[in-house]
């Protein structure tokens, strides 16, 4: 044993979160999904609550898929590699009275001080003040020295709610007790949450969670918006995801996807990007045997569009290299990293 912790004055509210999380996820009775439930009613604009929220942690942890399972739709793209996440990104949806403004922002970069990454921890830094609340996310029963430099940005002025992640993944739970006092010893943390982003029931109840912070005011769009992010740029965003996905961990993070076409032509897109990257061994990579891989990209983010977009999409992939580009300021700028 290691030299023994005296008590806390919060243990017993800690014993309590913890015991209510493990009821959420013992068979409890169904709730309504937010997925079910009346989406928009007519709410007079006096009533009308809305809030910024920022979805901010390390990379991986499960902010995007969060952000999707929310908004109830692909904003944000998920990958297991990191970094997959650059932009930052609105999520809006609209539950009773309340519409929640999510906001989406790349995991705060440490290993590399290049033009992207410094871009990168602007946008994070930038994304924080000016919201009506944090979700903090980590791995549940974890903390690394990166989740620590994420929480050193965080404002005292605004609640953060600590959104304890791929609970799932935690097998034997009333571990998890040591865990939360550590954590509710470095953040006056408004709540901690134990939940899984890729439970409906988790995220449907989180909605709840969220809502007792933002504020009665008009919303800020349409009830049945769900992302101000263009089309063009979640065109590009997909593809981005294919590359990732089918070409595994040999690419390099730095690699991306400009949109050089993108024509709306009633039910039809017609898109054609480039996908960037820094050497000729990697564009081998992308295109593949025969030009299979880069074929499959294609194919695959094809489909997607069409489902996300709801229209017959034409897309034409090309590879091109352009080596250094992430350390250059005025060519990530070009690219649409402001
Ligand atoms: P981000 O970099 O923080 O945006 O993380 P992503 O949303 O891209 O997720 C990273 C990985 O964690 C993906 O493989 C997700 O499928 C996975 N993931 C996200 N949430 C959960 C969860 O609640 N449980 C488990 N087991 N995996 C999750
Ligand atoms: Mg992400």
């Amino acid at each position: 044993m290691t030299s023994p912790t005296p008590p806390k004055a919060n243990d017993a509210q800690l014993e309590a979160m913890l015991a209510k999380a493990l009821r959420r996820h013992a068979a409890a009775p169904a709730q309504p999904d937010a997925a079910t439930e009346p989406e928009v009613a007519e709410v007079p604009e006096a009533q009308q609550h809305c809030g910024l929220i920022a979805i901010v942690g390390k990379p991986n942890v499960g902010k995007s898929t969060l952000l999707n399972a929310l908004v109830g739709q692909k904003v944000s793209i998920t990958s297991r590699k990191a970094q997959t996440t650059r932009h930052r990104i609105t999520g809006v949806r609209t539950l009773g009275k309340t519409q929640f403004v999510f906001v989406d922002t790349p995991g705060f970069q440490t290993r590399h001080g290049n033009a992207l990454n410094r871009s990168l921890n602007k946008t994070v830094a930038g994304a924080v003040t000016d919201v009506d609340l944090v979700v903090f996310v980590v791995e549940a029963g974890r903390f690394h020295q990166e989740d620590a430099k994420v929480l050193a940005l965080l404002p005292s002025s605004v609640p953060v709610i600590l959104l304890a992640n791929k609970f799932d993944l935690i097998h034997r739970r009333a571990q998890l007790a040591p865990w939360l006092r550590e954590m509710q010893e470095r953040h006056p943390f408004a709540e901690i949450v134990p939940m899984s982003a890729n439970n409906a029931r988790d995220v449907s109840r989180f909605f709840g969670i969220c809502e007792k912070y933002l504020p009665q005011q008009p919303w800020m769009h349409g009830a049945d918006e769900l992302t101000d992010r263009s089309e063009k740029f979640l065109a590009s965003e997909i593809v981005r995801e294919k590359l990732f996905r089918l070409t595994g961990d040999e690419l390099p993070y730095t690699s991306t996807v400009v949109i050089d076409k993108f024509e709306e032509d009633g039910r039809m897109r017609r898109i054609a990007a480039t996908i960037v990257v820094e050497r000729d061994g990697h564009k081998g990579m992308v295109i593949g045997e025969g030009g299979e891989k880069l074929k499959r990209i294609g194919t695959e983010a094809r489909m997607e569009l069409e489902k996300l977009l709801d229209a017959k999409v034409f897309l034409e992939l090309w590879v091109k290299v352009r080596s250094g580009w992430a350390d250059d300021d005025a060519r990530v700028r070009s690219f649409g990293y402001e």
